[in-house]
């Protein structure tokens, strides 16, 4: 059991321990998470057993979920110092899932010591919640645990996930403003001129900025603009930041987008030497890398060798 390519660029490799979701953000319109967990389902090598059955139905999310314990518990057995994105297919602080399961995969980074665990939620809502539960076991949030919300438009529903994110104790805590949906009518840096301010009181070490990829992607624009103010705001606040893509609309509106080429992610916008100069910076923030140890003796609570799915219950989303 190995962690997945993602190509992403700001991270190593992908932990997916879960899988399935539900829309809850303008980011979530074009989600590609659903192709990969339907396609998943078409696989009989992937799906013999049928464990990825209904978790996506007319190309949708249903609400169920799926839990791979097997994954998880092998990043304790990688040796290879590594950052590692947390489920790309879901959203570990989604609200079907018990708090008890999304403590183990805490207990499970802060046993893997030895790599950089980068976790992204939508559901910042739950984070007051997680946090009192790993001060109450740990006394600290793990160092190698990056915490994260992803932001994906100036709205007060998207950019309160900043004021929840710094509520809590993360060691070191990242905004991802991807993918970054602009409103036409209004320019950010008119809607949030104190964007810098927000990002500095709340400790944001990292911003990752990136605009909207994929063959359906061609309405969801960033502008150039808006990227600009999120990078600008970012580096005024002290923060590290890392430029994605300028995804799949901008591509095409500055004649560089091309479905062909190889290696670069043409089709993402996200060929460095193809951005405007005042882009082009892919920052990380500086952690303390351990050396590889021994886990200490580990006894999963969850490491059953079955699939377990977990639902929505009604009222949530
Ligand atoms: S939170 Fe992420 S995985 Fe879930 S629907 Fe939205 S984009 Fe997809």
């Amino acid at each position: 059991m190995s962690l997945d390519s993602s190509g992403i660029s700001w991270t190593d490799g992908t932990l997916n321990s879960l899988y399935g979701c539900v829309e809850c953000s303008v980011g979530c319109r074009l989600c590609y998470a659903v192709g990969r967990v339907y396609r998943n389902s078409c696989n009989p090598k992937r799906n013999g057993d049928g464990s990825f059955n209904g978790l996506v139905k007319n190309g949708r999310f249903t609400g169920k979920l799926l839990f791979d314990p097997a994954h998880l518990y092998a990043v304790l057995t990688d040796r290879h110092p590594k950052m590692i994105f947390v489920n790309e297919f879901s959203d570990l602080l989604h609200d079907a899932l018990p708090m008890e399961l999304i403590l183990e995969h805490v207990r499970v980074f802060r046993a893997a010591s030895w790599h950089q665990f980068q976790v992204l939620t939508k559901r910042s809502h739950r984070l007051a919640a997680l946090n009192e539960s790993v001060l109450a076991e740990f006394g600290s949030w793990p160092e190698n645990l990056w915490l994260g919300v992803s932001v994906c438009s100036g709205t007060k529903l998207e950019m309160q996930r900043i004021e929840h994110l710094g509520a809590t104790d993360g060691d070191l805590k990242w905004v991802s403003f991807e993918p970054w949906v602009s409103d036409m009518n209004a320019p950010l840096r008119e809607t949030s001129p104190n964007l810098r301010h927000m990002l500095r009181k709340n400790k944001v070490a990292w911003t990752v900025i990136g605009g909207e990829s994929g063959p359906r992607a061609d309405t969801n624009l960033m502008t150039l603009d808006d990227a600009r103010y999120l990078l600008e705001e970012s580096k005024a606040a002290g923060s590290k930041v890392h430029f994605k893509q300028l995804g799949t609309a901008l591509a095409i509106q500055r004649g560089v987008y091309s479905t062909r080429g190889k290696g670069e992610h043409r089709a993402k916008g996200g060929n460095p030497d193809q951005w405007p100069e005042d882009l082009n910076i892919r920052e990380w923030p500086e952690v303390p890398w351990k050396s590889v140890a021994e886990p200490p003796e580990f006894y999963p609570a969850y490491n059953s060798g079955q699939w377990k799915h977990y639902r929505l219950a009604a009222g949530q989303k």
